[in-house]
């Protein structure tokens, strides 16, 4: 009754095995046992509803092997909401409205499930997904009122789920963003084994502490990951009581507070549980290659992560002739994409181009950059203004309660529906007054929390709203209007690492312009939860040498922050092959697997990160050696074929020599970096 009523409400409800393509799934609802069972080629996941009206997580597991995941005894609910002081958990009785499933974007297959609680305070809209090969499984669900009294919504847990720990013991792993300029948090990993007083915490979200995303494992490697895509503050826990017998995970949402007037609705952030078996590595490539499949936005260009040049080394002292001499240079650099940095406006605030510095106009430097055969970008801090700025003087109020003072202006509030809508405006023209290809989102933290009485938002509520309703919200506006340009994350560094963020921007920053070692650290921790195109990082040196360089190419965007016109031609030079060895290598590094060799990188060691690309067999491992490191280690590839034999090449040295799968795997490779302060990359391709 309830599929046929879904079936006959929306005719986009498909039969999934009519479609040859999508025999790899298998989505079935047992309309008697009110089972719903997804399967795809890899991983099955069983909900019911269970004889009392309780919806409920049953089990995740591995069509492939013994890696399985099973709901707590007591019952466990994948969805949590306090409202109107009441809890919707595993315990509240609903009836099934309606279920459906339906063909989604990108291989994937959704079941949309619509539950009332029976006292009728309100109707979910769960949705699960499956996407073609991936062992993951993503989950969201929105709450409507329905009924003329309001409801009042006080709690999200954003992933509530209970398992059975089945005597095993586990450990736990997460990443650190970017925070306290750096000196609080560089890409951090933190792992523990779980137990009594030992959690895994992630404090996720803008101006968090860590990555929204943590893996975990038993002691026979069989593991579980999670991800949300909340731009907000959460706190994510993974809490293993061995004497409950009990695994408990959750991420409830820090502050939220919002009134559902009949019909409305609110949206709970989406995460996403995958399977893995093996060590942090793999539990990061296979949570990369789920992202890029589902999640992240995808790169317009094939030639993705670009070659990119900005003008911060300037400085706010910007000029149109200085940056046309430094065009016309990144053109033949090969640079594809030219940015110009703060400062190009009459104020933070004030989004038109400042007349003084382009008295040509903003749009005759973007047509002379495109006509380079470059793309064409600029930088935009839209969650700052200048209080001297005329939108404050007009609306002083537009103001958050909560203020960064970013270089001076003041700090406004993104939920608040003027601004956002003012924002919106200012966005697209912009893009199309001065025909750009790129935004760099600059700015302190992009969710601030604002207790103002006076705007659209509750005063307890700007933790959500200014993350879905503010920058969310603009953000998909902008991409739907304009969906050609885009959008770079950026906070002063990766303050913002979550999975909002990569639905929505091709890439983010991770260190700040803060030197090779910081760079090489961050991107060390960014490559297991990111896909290695969110790692992007700033190169300020004017005087280049392989070491400088290298430490900003591996993954990208790479970007240039060097004043072109000084540099000396040896430098051009070096600049122009390494720009090329980039582009040879960048889609083997997008695609490809990365292993961690060595200990995270520090002066006192040689460090070394590879690529391994499964579609071609091949690796390519950078290896680096800093300022109080030993000439010389041997070094263990990853990832080969040990029956197989490789050609090993050293890109500097010219080197070549024929090892085999085996020698590669267990013996390594001899490391011999006679300079200080020196790399190689080393290329390990199997033999015809
Ligand atoms: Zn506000």
């Amino acid at each position: 009754m309830g599929l046929l009523r879904s079936c006959l409400l929306s005719g986009l409800l498909i039969s999934a095995a009519s479609l040859p393509s999508w025999g790899q799934f298998n989505f079935n609802y047992d309309a008697t046992q009110r089972r719903w069972t997804l399967r795809n080629s890899l991983v099955e996941a069983n909900f019911v509803l269970t004889p009392e009206g309780h919806f409920r997580f049953e089990d995740f597991h591995s069509l492939r092997n013994n890696n399985a995941w099973t709901a707590y005894p007591a019952g466990s609910s994948p969805l949590q909401i306090h409202a109107d002081g009441v809890l919707f958990d595993q315990n509240t009785p609903y009836r099934l409205v309606s279920t459906g499933r339906r063909q989604i974007p990108r291989n994937g297959l959704r079941y949309l499930i619509v539950l009332e609680d029976l006292d009728r305070r309100g109707r979910l809209f769960i949705e699960i997904e499956m996407y073609l090969q991936q062992p993951v499984l993503r989950f969201s669900a929105r709450l409507r009122n329905v009924n003329p009294q309001p409801l009042h919504v006080t709690g999200v847990d954003i992933l509530p789920l209970a398992i059975a720990d089945k005597g095993r013991t586990f450990r736990s792993f997460n990443v650190d963003q970017w925070w306290g300029g750096g000196k609080g948090g560089n890409f951090q990993v933190n792992q523990d084994t779980l137990g009594e007083g030992k959690q895994g915490v992630v404090y996720s979200g803008a101006y968090g502490q860590q990555c929204s995303w943590f893996a975990l494992r038993d002691a026979e490697n069989f593991g579980l990951f999670a991800g949300w895509e909340f731009d907000g503050r959460a706190v994510g826990v993974v809490d293993h009581n061995p004497g409950k017998a009990l695994l408990q995970l959750s991420v409830p949402v820090e502050g939220i507070d919002r009134t559902l007037a009949q019909g409305e609705e609110l949206a709970i952030p989406a995460y996403f549980l995958g399977m893995y078996q093996g060590d942090w590595d793999e539990a990061g490539y296979v949570t990369q290659r789920f992202v890029e499949a589902a999640v992240a936005q995808p790169a317009s260009d094939s030639r993705f992560p670009y070659v990119i040049w900005d003008s911060w080394n300037y400085d706010l002292y910007l000029d149109e002739a200085t940056l046309r001499r430094n065009a016309q240079i990144a053109a033949n650099l090969g640079i594809e994409l030219f940015v110009i940095d703060l400062g190009w406006a009459r104020q933070i605030g004030d989004w038109y181009a400042d007349p003084r510095k382009f008295p040509s106009g903003m749009r005759a430097l973007s047509d002379y950059v495109h006509s380079l055969g470059m793309k064409f970008g600029l930088h935009f801090a839209f969650a700052e203004a200048a209080a001297t700025s005329p939108v404050l003087l007009q609306n002083p109020d537009w103001r958050s309660s909560e203020n960064y003072h970013y270089f001076g202006a003041d700090s406004l509030c993104l939920s608040h529906r003027p601004v956002r809508e003012w924002l919106l405006a200012q966005t697209l023209r912009m893009i199309d007054d001065y025909n750009i290809d790129w935004i760099l989102q600059d700015g302190e933290n992009m969710v601030k929390q604002c207790v103002k009485t006076t705007h659209t938002h509750a005063p307890g509520d700007s933790n959500y709203a200014n993350a879905v309703d503010g920058l969310d919200w603009l953000i998909d506006q902008v991409k739907q209007q304009r969906p050609k340009v885009e959008w770079e994350n950026c906070e002063d560094g990766g303050n913002m690492m979550t999975y909002s963020m990569a639905r929505r921007y091709v890439t983010s920053i991770n260190a700040d312009d803060s030197g090779p070692m910081t760079t090489r650290q961050a991107i060390y921790g960014a490559s297991y939860p990111f896909p290695t195109r969110y790692m992007d990082r700033y190169m300020p040196n004017t005087q280049l040498t392989p070491y400088i360089t290298r430490s900003y190419m591996f993954g990208g965007p790479w970007i240039f922050m060097n004043r072109l016109p000084e540099m000396r031609p040896q430098d051009l030079q070096l600049a122009a092959s390494e720009v090329r060895l980039y582009k040879s290598m960048r889609e083997h590094i997008r695609e490809g697997k990365v292993y961690h060799l060595t200990a995270r990188p520090a002066e006192t060691r040689i460090d070394a990160l590879e690529s391994y690309n499964f579609a071609t067999g091949s690796a390519i491992v950078f290896v680096y050696r800093p300022s109080a490191a030993p000439a010389s280690r041997t070094l263990r590839v990853r990832g080969l074929n040990r029956n197989l034999s490789y050609e090993v090449r050293y890109q500097d040295s010219g080197r070549t020599l024929t090892m085999t799968g085996a020698q590669l795997l267990d013996t390594g490779i001899d490391l011999n970096l006679t300079a200080v302060n020196s790399a190689e990359i080393i290329f390990v391709t199997p033999e015809e």
